[in-house]
């Protein structure tokens, strides 16, 4: 299995991020939907960066657990399928080293799974709209992971935004039909988020 230490990096940056733009993640959740994605996903990270990592044995491992930390700790619709992302994708990297490809591949399982478990489509406004452009980006990339992972982010940021005149279908959000319209997805604006810190952790 993959070295550990770059990816407790990845989950770090994380929580950087959404301790950062906790405020802003909530002020988007406020105007279409509950008020609580900043402060879920800041109870999520805070709940990943308790994990002993001297109890973890490898990366896989890792991703499994800060997976159900976030589907045991975040009470909104946003920890389950983090979550499920996250589980799935260590438990779809390979053992020993792993390449670009493997850590793609990894990446897009879990995606597969969040998708499958939320039943959204790339255009309902969710956080699907970040993540399948950003990992159509990293695999027509040319170069190495930190090359895909900075592509990946430039389309995140693009998805992200190309959610606000959107019409919600899925999610709390769906519930305002037309008046979801002008409002950022607030789980596309964390996803980004979990995209940056990625391309910062296994940068070169
Ligand atoms: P809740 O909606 O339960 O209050 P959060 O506010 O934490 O949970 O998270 C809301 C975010 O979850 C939305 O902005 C959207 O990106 C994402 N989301 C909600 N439902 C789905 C779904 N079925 N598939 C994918 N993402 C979803
Ligand atoms: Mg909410």
């Amino acid at each position: 299995m993959p070295e550990l230490q770059p990816f407790a990096a990845w989950m770090a940056g994380f929580k950087t991020r959404i301790d950062e733009q906790a405020d802003y993640l909530t002020d988007l959740d406020r105007q279409i939907g509950d008020a609580d994605h900043g402060s879920n996903m800041a109870r999520g990270v805070q709940a990943i960066s308790e994990i002993d990592l001297d109890a973890v044995p490898d990366a896989g491992a890792y991703l499994k657990k800060a997976g159900m930390a976030l589907v045991s700790k975040v009470g909104g619709a946003s920890g389950p399928l983090y979550g499920t992302l996250l589980m799935r994708m260590g438990g779809a990297l390979p053992e020993g080293e792993f390449t670009r490809e493997d850590f793609l591949a990894a990446l897009r399982t879990g995606v597969e799974a969040l998708q499958a478990r939320g039943k959204a489509e790339v255009g309902d406004k969710t956080m699907l709209d970040v993540w399948f452009p950003a990992l159509e980006a990293a695999d027509s990339a040319e170069g190495s992971l930190a090359d895909a992972l900075a592509a990946a982010a430039a389309a995140a940021r693009t998805g992200a935004e190309a959610t606000i005149p959107m019409i919600a279908h899925k999610g709390r959000a769906s519930y305002l039909g037309e008046r979801s319209k002008g409002v950022k997805d607030p789980g596309s604006a964390s996803s980004v988020l979990l995209i940056e810190a990625a391309l910062e952790a296994f940068g070169d």
